[in-house]
């Protein structure tokens, strides 16, 4: 079976000697895959377009002993605004390279691809892109078995009440009582840990009614960035060119 089908998003787009790229392809049948594109840079070259970042298209791919080639791309979405508008582009970058260092190759989770084609069209036409940012990044770590306790206290199991704290190297909340177990445990407000549950749970199209203020949207924001830093071992580097786009937008 040398020639086969993906339908796949574009997460990262390396070149390769003078004219080629190396894309790595998020697919719905096998999960990451990364392939030749031969003469993707070059201007009218055929695959050009479906070599790009962002692009959602159907993939003919060419098996070989290394790696495969792209044979033919036909471009279902190319998310145009994520190219084009800066904190999209910015937001989008973010959330492909963390789904790239949190997933191994050929290793498909079935209801990852619909929710990454659900997060690209929000992040193209929604308004609050650091919301939905945060939904990504609760959604993913849910979807790969990494989500954080958000029910109970994980050493002692009672409900997290006033006093609570986010332990990303116990794996979840602890309650007052047990927040000394770790000293790097984050400051979780009430609000901040309703935004968790309903982030982790929630369908994306229900985002807007989700509604916070200052204090806990950024409390929020460290909370998710160290939950990520306790899987990933180090930052993601487009969160600092992220965070530079959003706080000029403000
Ligand atoms: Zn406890």
């Amino acid at each position: 079976m040398p020639l086969y089908n993906l339908n796949a998003v574009v997460i990262k787009s390396q070149n390769l000697g003078e004219a080629d790229k190396i894309v790595t392809l998020y697919s719905s049948e096998r999960g990451k895959v990364r392939a030749v594109a031969r003469g993707a840079r070059r201007p009218r070259n055929r695959l050009r377009a479906g070599a790009e970042v962002f692009t959602y298209g159907s993939y003919l791919l060419f098996a070989n002993d290394g790696l495969d080639t792209i044979s033919q791309c036909e471009i279902l979405e190319s998310y145009r605004a994520l190219r084009e508008e800066l904190e999209r582009t910015a937001a989008g970058a973010y959330c492909l390279e963390v789904l790239d260092r949190l997933t191994e190759e050929e290793e498909p989770r079935g209801d990852l691809f619909p929710f990454l084609l659900a997060v690209l069209h929000l992040l193209a036409v929604g308004r609050d892109l650091e919301l939905a940012v945060r939904a990504f990044e609760l959604g993913l770590l849910t979807r790969l078995g990494y989500a954080p306790e958000l029910d109970a206290c994980v050493r002692c199991g009672a409900a997290p009440g006033e006093g609570a704290a986010m332990s990303p190297a116990l794996g979840g909340v602890l309650c007052r009582r047990c927040r000394p177990a770790d000293c790097d445990a984050l400051p979780l407000r009430g609000d901040t840990l309703a935004a968790l549950r309903y982030l982790a749970r929630a369908p994306l199209t229900r985002l807007e009614l989700l509604h916070l203020t200052p204090a806990a949207r950024a409390e929020l924001g460290c909370v998710a960035r160290a939950l990520l830093r306790a899987q990933l071992g180090r930052d993601v580097n487009a969160a600092a060119f992220l965070a530079l786009v959003q706080a000029q937008g403000r």
